[in-house]
Parts: structure tokens; sequence; C-alpha cells
């Protein structure tokens, strides 16, 4: 599978928004304990208005389809995690502009640029316990396996895994940023629960391009 349509794509992220959404117990349980608790209910929330919209609409192209996943989210979640998880979706917009599909390289890019702005808007670094330890190693794990497979579900998976590993590791560090720097040493132990949404995000659109 070299390719991703515009309406599989937005399949990819009707089937990870049900995902976060039935995570939102686990996730309210991790930001309970590192952060303020609002984590679960927030991206909840954000996620079901995001389905809504991606179930209602028709999108014209990618730029179309992934800048408009991250104004809903940016729209709805507001606060801190709003403008990061918007972010997501909004900040890699060059590397989809005038595209109706989406290959490896153009997917790479387009997170590798998110990852950038969100870094750049946050002014957190991967280390600090956020949601770009997940992120991050999602991108070198990407990257690295772009070099043997163009594959989507190949380069899929590798951000999965990355993602996965990257939240698991998040357990051991201590936050820098954001308000779960006030729970400091309580935190240890637990991953970030940003960084656990990111891993949910890749590993539900894997398992939905397995599925087809
Ligand atoms: P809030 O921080 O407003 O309580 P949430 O609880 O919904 O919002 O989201 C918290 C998550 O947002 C954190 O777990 C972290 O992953 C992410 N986050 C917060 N601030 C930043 C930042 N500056 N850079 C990257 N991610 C961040
Ligand atoms: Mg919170």
């Amino acid at each position: 599978m070299k390719h991703l349509s515009i309406d599989q794509f937005r399949d990819a992220l009707i089937c990870a928004a049900d995902d976060i959404i039935a995570s939102e117990p686990k996730l309210t349980e991790i930001d309970t304990i590192i952060g303020d608790g609002d984590h679960g209910t927030t991206m909840k929330s954000g996620f079901t208005a995001l389905k809504a919209m991606l179930k209602s609409s028709g999108y014209e192209s990618m730029f179309d389809l992934l800048r408009s996943t991250g104004v809903q989210l940016l729209r709805v979640m507001g606060g801190a995690s709003g403008v990061i998880f918007g972010t997501l979706f909004i900040g890699g917009h060059e590397a989809v502009r005038n595209k109706t599909e989406m290959d490896a390289d153009c997917f790479i890019d387009f997170f590798d640029m998110s990852c950038e702005a969100i870094m750049k808007r946050g002014k957190a670094r991967p280390g600090d316990k956020t949601m770009l330890d997940a992120l991050y190693p999602a991108i070198e794990a990407m990257k690295e396996r772009r070099k043997a497979s163009g594959d989507m579900r190949d380069i899929m998976d590798a951000a999965a895994e990355g993602a996965k590993a990257g939240a698991q590791s998040s357990a051991d560090m201590l936050p820098k940023v954001g308000r779960s720097k006030n729970f400091r040493e309580r935190g240890i132990g637990y991953p970030d629960p940003g960084a656990v949404s990111v891993s949910i995000i890749f590993s539900s659109m894997a398992e939905y391009l397995h599925s087809i």
C-alpha cells in the first residue's frame, strides 16, 4: 500500500477518535496522578466533535482534511492541550498542500513539521515528559523504517511502535513544562498522558491500515 486516499485517511482518523474516546478513563486516571486530571475528558470532547465533523463533511484535499481536523481539536479542546493537539494536525500543512493522496514521505514530512511547530509553540523538548516523548520517537522510527520500505502499513507500524516505546519511556522522566510540573515526583513511574494519547492515535491508525 503506497498511498492512502483522502477517505482512507479520514477513516483512519475516525478509528483514532474512537480509541481516544474509549480511553478516557485511562487518560483521566494518569492525568489525575501526574497532572490536573482533565486530559481524558478534554481529549474525549475534542475527538467526539472531531468524529462528528469527519463523518458529516467531504474533503477536497489532504490539506483540507488535516487542517480541519486540527482546527476542530483546537476549537473544542481549548487550553494548552488544544493548541498542542491542534498543532499536531495543522503544523505540517505545508507538507500536504495540493495533495490528494498520502504517501510515506509526505506522511513523515507532515509529522516532522508538526513536531517542530509544537516545540516552537510549547517551548518543550523531548525528555521534558510531554506528548513530544511519543511523537519524536514515532518520527525517528518512521524515518528509520523508510530506508527499507515505502509501504504505508510499515511506516504506520513504525510510528505506532516508536510512539508506544516513547510513551513508556516517559514514565521515568520528570515533568519540566505544563501544569504537571507542580506534581513533579508524584509523576515518576507514570507515563505522560499526552504521550499515551499520541501512542493511541498512531496505534489505531496502524490497526485501521491492517484492516483494509
Ligand atoms: P492541561 O495541560 O491544560 O491540563 P491536558 O491535561 O489536556 O491539558 O493535556 C496535558 C498534556 O498536554 C500533557 O500530558 C502533555 O503531553 C501536553 N503538553 C502540555 N504542555 C505541553 C508543551 N508545552 N509541549 C508539548 N506538550 C505539552
Ligand atoms: Mg491536564
